[in-house]
């Protein structure tokens, strides 16, 4: 086969982030859909498709000994063992790699499990990890309840106090992890700080980037180690696969590729080829989901019956500076407060929603919508959903792909069941 013929996309930078439109050209690298639809790919494929075949093997043949002995010594690149990682796994990690701009990337069988094999091949007891607060709560779960059995500590700061980050710093400190943007709240975090506080203290830094993707943000521009991103939301884009991706250098990614290989956290070969045929609609979907953030989340702020709305794209956004210098759009997830509405009259709004199906997740075709003290944080304690910032009429909308016209409609009467 013959080799790639795309190999990066054009970056963005971190000094002049492009705004969506911009005619300027910097340099004759392919654009992201160029990237997305080619990158990573063999020109000529097996029996001459022009897809990626689905090779459904779980093993693969040797010729002969010699040829195992040649594939042991590196001499030849093939498939030896599924667990390993099959043909269409490493097209995908190819093309995500060449999306975010970063030499490696290892594909796991969900977000949850990149950042689980992270975190075990990086930490080991005695060590200690230090998070934002906003950062999704199975990943600080997983580390709390799980990785604390095995003597890693866990230490959590404000979502933006870097100065606390800085000081709960020690000896011990091996990462430091954040989501950017936060989910519900979609705080921002200013990653030239972040990165630096990590160099200058020779800890590694972790962004889980899943709400952005690499079209609107690319932390390896900033010095952040590592990216992770739940390819179960914009990477597949279609409600259809789980999937996840941690990426950085190939030298600091090798202890996660063989542990991957023994834990077996890997994708069928089926679902690697969903997310590669995802992937080449990326930057299509991508400009409609910021599109649609935009107008929805402007829509909304000026409804009478919503009280606040969360969207790093509205001047109201506490991070709205930092947002609008370091990405390129802002993504489909708004969070929004009905106004003068208990838990129960929040409730009935989201149950109005004709068009927005009710369910958890983003990143999809189809527009999602939830009430966070329901669909994630129902049996918790107010003191404890006050300390998350969860409030009882917060409603969560992840637009998909529609019209906006047509979400904004569905949203007009979903709200006017309160009237
Ligand atoms: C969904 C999500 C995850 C977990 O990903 P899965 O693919 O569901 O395991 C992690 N981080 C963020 C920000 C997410 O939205």
């Amino acid at each position: 086969m013959s080799t790639t013929e795309f190999t990066g996309s054009k970056q963005l930078s971190k000094s002049k982030p492009k705004s969506e439109g911009s005619k300027k050209v910097e340099n004759s690298a392919p654009g992201v859909s160029t990237v997305s639809v080619h990158a990573g790919e063999a020109r000529q494929k097996s029996l001459n498709s022009i897809t990626d075949p689905i090779v459904m093997a779980s093993t693969f043949t040797f010729e002969n000994t010699q040829s195992i002995i040649d594939f042991i010594e590196n001499k030849e690149e093939r498939g030896e063992y599924g667990r390993y990682g099959v043909p269409g796994e490493r097209v995908v990690e190819r093309k995500l790699a060449a999306l975010e701009g970063a030499e490696a990337a290892v594909l796991f069988s969900s977000g949850m499990a990149a950042l689980v094999g992270l975190f075990n091949a990086k930490l080991s007891a005695g060590d200690e990890v230090i998070f934002f607060d906003e950062c999704y709560h199975r990943s600080r779960e997983y580390c709390r309840k799980h990785l604390s059995r095995f003597g890693i500590v866990t230490r959590e700061v404000k979502t933006g106090d870097y100065d606390a980050m800085e000081s709960a710093i020690t000896s011990n400190t091996k990462m430091l992890v954040s989501e950017s943007p936060t989910n519900p709240h979609l705080s921002i975090l200013d990653l030239d700080r972040f990165a630096t506080i990590g160099k200058k203290h020779n800890v590694e830094t972790l962004i889980d980037a899943t709400l952005a993707t690499s079209y609107n943000l690319q932390p390896i521009e900033f010095g952040v180690d590592y990216v992770m991103h739940s390819a179960t939301k914009y990477y597949g884009g279609h409600n259809d696969l789980l999937a996840g991706v941690v990426l950085g250098s190939a030298e600091q990614l090798q202890p996660v590729l063989e542990l991957r290989g023994v834990m077996g956290s890997v994708n069928t070969p089926h679902n690697c080829y969903l997310l590669e045929r995802g992937l080449k609609t990326f930057e299509l979907r991508m400009k409609r989901h910021n599109e649609n953030g935009q107008a929805v989340a402007q829509y909304l702020e000026s409804h009478p019956t919503v009280s606040r709305v969360l969207y790093p794209g509205l001047e109201s956004h506490p991070y709205h500076e930092i947002a609008k210098q370091t990405m390129r759009g802002f993504g489909g997830l708004i969070t929004f407060e009905v106004a003068d509405a208990d838990w129960k009259a929040t409730a009935k709004v989201v149950d109005a929603a004709k068009l927005a199906r009710i369910a958890p997740s983003l990143g999809g075709v189809e527009t999602l919508i939830e009430q966070p003290l329901v669909m994630s944080y129902w049996g918790y304690t107010p003191e404890d959903r006050a300390s998350f910032g969860i409030t009882d009429n917060m409603v969560r909308l992840a637009c998909g792909i529609e019209n906006s016209s047509d979400i904004i409609a569905d949203l007009e009467q979903a709200l006017a069941v309160l009237k």
